[in-house]
């Protein structure tokens, strides 16, 4: 396949891709709602998006435009604000900086734009009054209403008509509605919560309406590729379709949607509702962020990948045998996207083929191992030299968690009998093994170097 095709969740076709424009070419990832730690099923979506970006980079060059928004103001946020009586500024911006360190650890690229809800708001009151203008939407005692009836493709992207998405789905009762599918634009907020000065009082916008609020600034009306998980096409997904159609007046919003399935643990997807998550943060520690990024990438995009112990233990054996043939000089070799790659991003069939070619390059020159490198490169792999990886395996062979917990114990029990000298060397011959600690409020947290 010399030309990238993509399974376009719309038609729910593999279909070519061809950009709306030979000048620029578009990509939107719904980003995180920043109110918990990010999980292994938000990083599935981040590492997906990222190897479309890579793949699409290699094609297409520096015409690629890449946004990944942060929405910063939701309902969830001001109820983690309630639940930790921490300040909402202080959450989003406490888990944005985990996230943030989180894309880095599992090496993706940063998006070209990344922008954030709460700086948009102008955008999304401007919209809002549109839409009302247009007559898609209508106002109710602060809230603003969209009318799903004004929109006769609604349902297309999740192929169900407004019944079957009546019965299907939980929709939010309001006798403040026209129909219990109408979704919020905009809503009014409490005095103690966030909100800004809108024509319907002081109020926040909706989650929908902040996409294609940011889309549109950054990308224009149309889209080539909009993106994100599977739980996003309705309503989302569907919700963003109808804001940005109505109010531009267009046939189709995005040209490709592409949508990844879900990390499952026992079969079950991972979410915070089901309580079943691993953070991006915990998996990284344990086991690197190129394990973690392989395991996301061993099955296709499209298919549900389940987290188990096995699966992460194979991949690290995977990379153990790879570095074997590191390479440090092939940092800025561009790979460019193979058959594999172009043809839906298959990342299963693209990591058969680093192993041949890992075994071609084991007993062969210099170039076949110089192949292997940038193979690996191109889906981000072999971010970190060959020494950090061997200095990663010691540290993990050498201390385990319950060693450091043990010592951790020790070092509160010598404090608590006045022994700082003991506390100390404690402390010191856990530094010596990577493990720095830090002493909060009520406990004693650690961290690798
Ligand atoms: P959220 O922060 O919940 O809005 O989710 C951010 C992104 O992660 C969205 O694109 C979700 O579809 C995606 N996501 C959430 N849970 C999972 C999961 N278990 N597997 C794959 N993707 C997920
Ligand atoms: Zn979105």
């Amino acid at each position: 396949m010399s030309s990238l095709h993509l399974t376009n969740s719309f038609t729910k076709k593999k279909e070519i891709f061809k950009p709306l424009s030979s000048k620029k070419i578009s990509l939107y990832a719904c980003g995180p709602t920043v109110y918990e730690s990010p999980h292994v099923g938000n990083a599935r979506t981040l590492v997906v998006f990222d190897i479309l970006f890579r793949v699409l980079k290699s094609v297409y060059g520096s015409k690629v435009i890449y946004v990944r928004n942060i929405t910063d103001v939701d309902d969830k946020i001001i109820e983690a604000s309630k639940k930790n009586k921490k300040r909402i500024n202080e959450i989003t911006e406490r888990i944005t900086k985990i996230f943030h360190e989180n894309c880095k650890s599992l090496n993706c690229l940063e998006p070209s734009i990344e922008p954030k809800a709460t700086e948009h708001i102008k955008e999304m009151i401007q919209m809002t009054v549109s839409l009302i203008s247009k007559g898609f939407a209508y106002e109710n005692k602060g809230h603003v209403y969209f009318s799903v009836i004004s929109f006769k493709d609604y349902g297309k992207l999740s192929n169900k008509n407004l019944e079957e998405l009546k019965a299907g789905s939980r929709v939010e009762i309001s006798s403040l509605k026209k129909n219990p599918l109408d979704f919020v634009l905009w809503k009014p907020s409490k005095d103690e919560d966030p909100g800004w000065d809108s024509p319907w009082g002081r109020g926040r916008p909706g989650w929908h309406l902040e996409c294609s609020a940011m889309s549109e600034k950054y990308l224009g009306k149309n889209l080539d590729i909009h993106g994100g998980g599977l739980d996003l096409i309705f309503p989302h997904h569907e919700n963003e379709i109808a804001q940005s159609c109505c109010n531009n007046n267009l046939k189709k919003f995005a040209n490709y949607w592409v949508h990844n399935g879900f990390v499952t643990i026992n079969k079950e997807k991972m979410s915070k509702s089901l309580g079943n998550v691993i953070s991006i943060s915990n998996a990284v520690e344990k086991y690197s962020g190129q394990v973690v990024r392989l395991a996301l990438l061993s099955a296709h995009y499209s298919q549900p990948l389940d987290w188990n112990d096995e699966l992460l233990k194979n991949q690290k054996k995977v990379l153990d045998k790879w570095y074997n043939l590191y390479l440090e000089e092939t940092k800025d070799v561009n790979f460019k996207a193979d058959e594999f790659l172009l043809d839906d991003l298959n990342t299963p069939g693209f990591i058969a083929r680093i192993h041949e070619l890992y075994n071609a390059a084991r007993d062969g020159d210099n170039e076949k191992k110089l192949k292997f490198n940038q193979a690996c490169r191109m889906i981000g792999l072999f971010n970190v030299s060959k020494q950090d990886w061997d200095n990663l395996k010691k540290r993990q062979i050498n201390i385990s968690e319950s060693f450091i917990k043990e010592k951790i114990k020790d070092r509160i029990d010598a404090k608590n009998k006045g022994d700082y000298k003991l506390a100390d060397k404690i402390r010191d011959e856990l530094l010596s093994k990577g493990i720095v600690i830090e002493d909060q409020k009520d406990k004693t947290i650690w961290k690798y170097k």
